[in-house]
């Protein structure tokens, strides 16, 4: 880009004013420097001459056209929760963020789909489908923060991937604003609303994925499922070591039961949840496989217990139990916090009596919103220790 301005010149600034309400730019560089980075601290980020919090496609389309005409680049931004760097900053350019746009604009029951803004937050949109007895799966333990904009730029998947899919399993369509082949700053739509959708190319699958590389994602219209009834089981075993337990996933998968999350933690990882949540873990165990088992009624039960069963039988289990899970994460803390201390030693010699229940990375960070600044510095700490996003200063984020 020009970095100098000359004397009748247009510089980057002005442009891009000329067509935004004077609201959307930010050239502060306390928050400049606090949206041109993600969770990615190793990765180097460079200086943005501005950023834009964009609020329609149309402003969107502006600042494509800016950036082309002074050969400008885009980083397009959603919660900065991406942990490669995706987007940082690089010098001259301007920071794009899409988390205003931020809309569910459309819930459809009777064909299962929804359609929202890119800086819709993943938990967000679950909950505005659940009022209508739907589920959006994808799952990144970042559901909490990343946007949906961000999800489909990454790809995201989670803890459910194995059963129901990523993110690109669930995006049927979306509208982008490119730049060219005709003209840069484009607008186009791509992709379905349908079920089945066959012919033509698979620019939709092209896009999830492309990190921003090939335009901004301005819309997406996403595939959703009837919500699971029924309250979930999760099945707990505990292990000696991470052979035994990678030993129960394969014989899990060998039989043919899939479970929506089938989750290890190793010991360091057990240590960690002990020292943030406290819930009461002191398994000597070296690895705890999780499995939740979603469906309701008799075939769910029947899941839930082979794959203790698996567990059990897989050779070294030392505990398989399998638990009802009433009332959300709430009722996971009281129960785990009430519940005896796993005291497995030795293989075989506790089956069964293993009895804490560990929420899931997403389960415990799902009420993190909205603290006071004991909070914030704790979520500082944590980010710089690499567990959780750091927050957007309060007045970045106004
Ligand atoms: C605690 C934590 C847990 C995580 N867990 C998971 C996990 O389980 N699974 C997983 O896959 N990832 C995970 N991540 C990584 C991250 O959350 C995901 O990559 C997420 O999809 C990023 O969303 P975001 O809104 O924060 O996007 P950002 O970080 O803001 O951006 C990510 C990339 O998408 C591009 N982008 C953003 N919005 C748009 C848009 N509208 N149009 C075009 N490009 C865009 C950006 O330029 C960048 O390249 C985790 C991160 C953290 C901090």
């Amino acid at each position: 880009m020009k970095s100098a301005h000359e004397p009748g010149e247009v510089t980057l600034i002005e442009a891009l004013s000329r067509g935004l309400p004077g609201d959307r730019l930010v050239v502060d560089p306390d928050v400049l420097a606090a949206i041109s980075h993600d969770e990615a601290e190793w990765a180097p980020a460079g200086k943005a001459v501005a950023g834009v919090r964009a609020r329609t496609e149309a402003e969107v389309q502006h600042v494509v056209r800016a950036c082309a005409e002074l050969g400008a680049a885009i980083v397009p931004r959603g919660a900065g929760t991406g942990l490669s760097g995706g987007a940082n900053a690089v010098g001259g350019c301007v920071i794009l963020d899409l988390s205003r746009m931020n809309q569910v604009l459309e819930i459809d029951p009777d064909n299962l789909v929804c359609v929202v803004q890119p800086g819709a937050v993943n938990n967000d949109v679950k909950a505005a489908v659940a009022e209508h007895g739907l589920w959006y799966p994808p799952d990144p333990a970042s559901a909490p923060w990343s946007t949906i904009g961000g999800n489909v730029a990454t790809n995201a998947g989670g803890l459910c991937c194995l059963k129901y899919g990523v993110t690109r399993d669930y995006v049927l369509g979306l509208r982008a604003v490119v730049g060219g082949p005709v003209a840069y700053g484009d607008a186009v739509r791509l992709g379905r609303r349908t079920t089945k959708g066959v012919a033509g190319l698979d620019l939709v699958g092209l896009f999830v994925g492309s990190e921003g590389t090939l335009g901004v994602v301005t819309e997406v219209t996403l595939r959703l499922r009837p919500a699971l009834a029924g309250t979930p089981r999760t099945v707990v075993g505990a292990f000696p070591d991470l052979v035994s337990s990678g030993q129960a996933v394969a014989q899990i998968t060998r039989r043919g039961l899939t479970p929506a999350v089938l989750e290890l933690l190793d010991r360091a990882c057990l240590e960690a949840v002990e020292e943030w949540k406290h819930l009461g873990i002191d398994a000597d165990a070296a690895a705890l496989l999780l499995a939740r088992v979603g469906h309701p009624g008799d075939s769910g039960a029947a899941e839930a217990s082979a794959i203790a069963a698996t567990m059990n039988r897989g050779g070294r289990a030392m505990g398989g139990a399998v638990h009802r899970r009433r009332g959300g994460r709430g009722a996971v803390r009281r129960q785990a916090a009430g519940l005896p201390r796993a005291r497995a030693t030795r293989p075989g010699a506790h089956r069964g009596r293993l009895r804490a229940q560990v929420p899931s990375a997403r389960d415990a960070g799902a009420d993190q919103h909205d603290r006071g600044p004991a909070w914030r510095a704790d979520r500082h700490r944590r980010a710089r220790r690499g567990r959780e996003p750091a927050p957007v200063p309060d007045h970045a984020a106004g």
